[in-house]
């Protein structure tokens, strides 16, 4: 099968590296029913839980680990909020390489650890935060056989724009994207891959309208936030690596960077899973929850619209515990008793 390197060759410079895949890429764009009724648009979200380890962190990784190969590179190194430490050390595992990855300690989901721990990554979990994860691994960037694969890897970026070019292939030129913003990184890839499209085919350029946690909205606050707190694990990010760059995508694009309470992730995130069919992990609803709380304020009836859906929901079971729309019906091993719920 192949990955985003083959796909889009023609816009992805790896020199003379031979590509790599895992199959990252190639995701579903489904139109969502639920919210193009509510918002009275043309909404589809663009599932990005479907890449190899779970989460849109793969298109960037395949890409950065290529070139590490190329470099002959022996380690690769992260700090993480969960996601690309499960998608570093995946394709570690893969192409022979060691991975460490520096987490804070007790703040990452379950199922991401468990994907880094099967994956055979050295695990470095520090008692600080992310913030402070980054700040070491910096500090890394001299070693010879070490590659940084953190966003401000600029190979990063270059497959992860990959995204961008998946839905003007599918679906056309659209009118606006809600996406979540933790590092940036992402909000930034997609811009650069609209951009580029709008050079070579003359798509038109969609609004970005980005969404932070409120509990950790350094951008649309615009000041660093010591101890930024959300539910959504993946974009707990007080100081974002790729703040200028994600400010510049919304100012050129007249679009917005917003944030949205726990409680709005929340409800979209079970509401996502009911309608949809589509179970996410809580940081990837943050663009829907932002799509339905300013659709009045931008305008979005009418328009054509993609949100873009981050990550799995099987990364994060401790949040679906607590908030998903069913409960367990306990009863006796009889037909009567399972009759009497399934009615
Ligand atoms: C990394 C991540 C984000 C945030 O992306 P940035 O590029 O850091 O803005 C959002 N959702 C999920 C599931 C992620 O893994």
């Amino acid at each position: 099968m192949n990955g985003i390197i083959e796909n889009y060759k023609e816009f992805i410079d790896i020199g003379d590296a031979n590509p790599i895949s895992m199959g990252e890429g190639s995701t579903p764009l489904l139109n969502s029913n639920f919210l193009s009724k509510k918002i009275g648009a043309d909404v589809f979200i663009k599932v990005e839980g479907c890449n190899p380890s779970g989460s849109f962190k793969d298109r960037g990784m395949v890409v950065a680990v290529c070139m590490a190969l190329h470099r002959k590179k022996r380690v690769l190194v992260c700090a993480s909020t969960g996601n690309t430490s499960a998608s570093a050390s995946a394709y570690a595992a893969k192409f022979g390489l060691v991975s460490a990855i520096i987490v804070p300690n007790g703040n990452i989901a379950k199922g991401k650890l468990s994907q880094a721990m099967a994956f055979g990554a050295k695990i470095i979990a520090i008692n600080g935060s992310f913030d402070d994860a980054l700040n070491i691994v910096r500090k890394l960037e001299d070693y010879d056989e070490i590659e940084i694969v953190n966003s401000i890897n600029p190979y990063r970026i270059e497959g992860q724009k990959s995204a961008a070019f998946e839905i003007l292939d599918d679906i056309g030129e659209i009118d606006s994207l809600c996406i979540p913003v933790g590092n940036a990184g992402n909000i930034t890839a997609y811009w650069k891959g609209f951009k580029e499209y709008n050079s070579k085919f003359g798509f038109k350029l969609p609004k970005m309208y980005g969404f932070q946690a409120e509990g950790a909205s350094p951008i649309v606050k615009n000041e660093i936030i010591e101890n930024p707190e959300t539910i959504a694990t993946a974009i707990r990010i007080g100081n974002p690596a790729s703040w200028d760059k994600a400010n510049e995508a919304v100012t050129y694009s007249d679009g917005a960077i917003k944030a949205v309470s726990d409680e709005e992730i929340i409800d979209s995130y079970v509401n996502l899973a009911r309608h949809d069919g589509v179970f996410c992990e809580p940081a990837s609803a943050a663009g829907i929850a932002g799509l339905i709380k300013y659709s009045k304020n931008y305008k979005f009836d009418g328009q054509k619209i993609v949100c873009v859906v981050t990550g799995n929901g099987l990364k994060d079971p401790s949040t679906s515990e607590k908030h998903a729309s069913s409960k367990i019906f306990e009863v006796n091993s009889n037909l009567d008793d399972v009759l009497k719920i399934i009615n």
